[in-house]
């Protein structure tokens, strides 16, 4: 008789552990059926990328003065720089600049370098094609502004997480012009202290 009430006993204990672990994960389910969904329904919805992105490089033929300074920063020389000299006016004359974005690892360092800031990196990161040398882009197709995803009437911009304002968790429920929390980059170098060379510089 002992033995069978011990039984029975362990059973009930087992049966109310079951049901409180089944309410802990339905409070969960619960919790979440009064939320809005944070998956982004790309294409429809993009995330704007953020301020130090680094996308297909933009170029501006006109401002290029054919120094290669590019193709040596390039980890993997990759830049093509096509130009000839022109006696009469006694320089180099561009005629055609290419990046294989195939290839191409997004450093930046080019970007970086170029003497006449006549590269520049855009958002742009829908680079697929169905053929790989499609991606090797010429002076014409590198001159092409895309569209900003904040610009663009086809898309919703979504903010990501660490663009949102303080407690709010989904871009999907952030006020179209409520500040970011935290500080933005030139906010934090405004901020930060001087180096020393400023600081002996600011001494002369
Ligand atoms: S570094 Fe700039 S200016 Fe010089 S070749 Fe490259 S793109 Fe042209
Ligand atoms: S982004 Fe980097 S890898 Fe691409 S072309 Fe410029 S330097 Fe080369």
């Amino acid at each position: 008789m002992l033995k069978f009430l011990k039984q029975v006993g362990g059973y009930a204990k087992e049966t109310l552990q079951s049901a409180r672990y089944i309410g802990q994960g339905l409070s969960v389910t619960f919790d979440h059926m009064s939320r809005r969904p944070v998956t982004v329904q790309y294409p429809y919805e993009k995330l704007i990328p953020s301020e130090r992105f680094r996308g297909r490089i933009h170029f501006e033929f006109d401002k290029c003065i054919s120094c290669e300074v590019c193709v040596r920063v390039c980890p993997i020389n990759l830049p093509v720089v096509d130009w000839e000299f022109n006696k009469a006016l006694k320089k180099k004359q561009l005629k055609h600049y290419s990046i294989d974005f195939g290839v191409c690892i997004f450093c930046a360092n080019c970007v970086e370098y170029c003497p006449t800031n006549c590269l520049s990196v855009t958002e742009e990161y829908e680079l697929s094609t169905f053929d790989r040398h499609e991606l090797n882009y010429d002076n014409v197709a590198m001159g092409r502004l895309p569209y900003k995803v904040t610009e663009d009437p086809m898309v919703t911009p979504i903010r990501e997480f660490a663009y949102l304002p303080e407690k709010v968790l989904s871009g999907h429920d952030a006020p179209a012009n409520a500040a970011r929390a935290g500080q933005r980059p030139e906010e934090i170098v405004a901020a930060a202290p001087p180096k020393q060379e400023e600081k002996e510089t600011e001494a002369q």
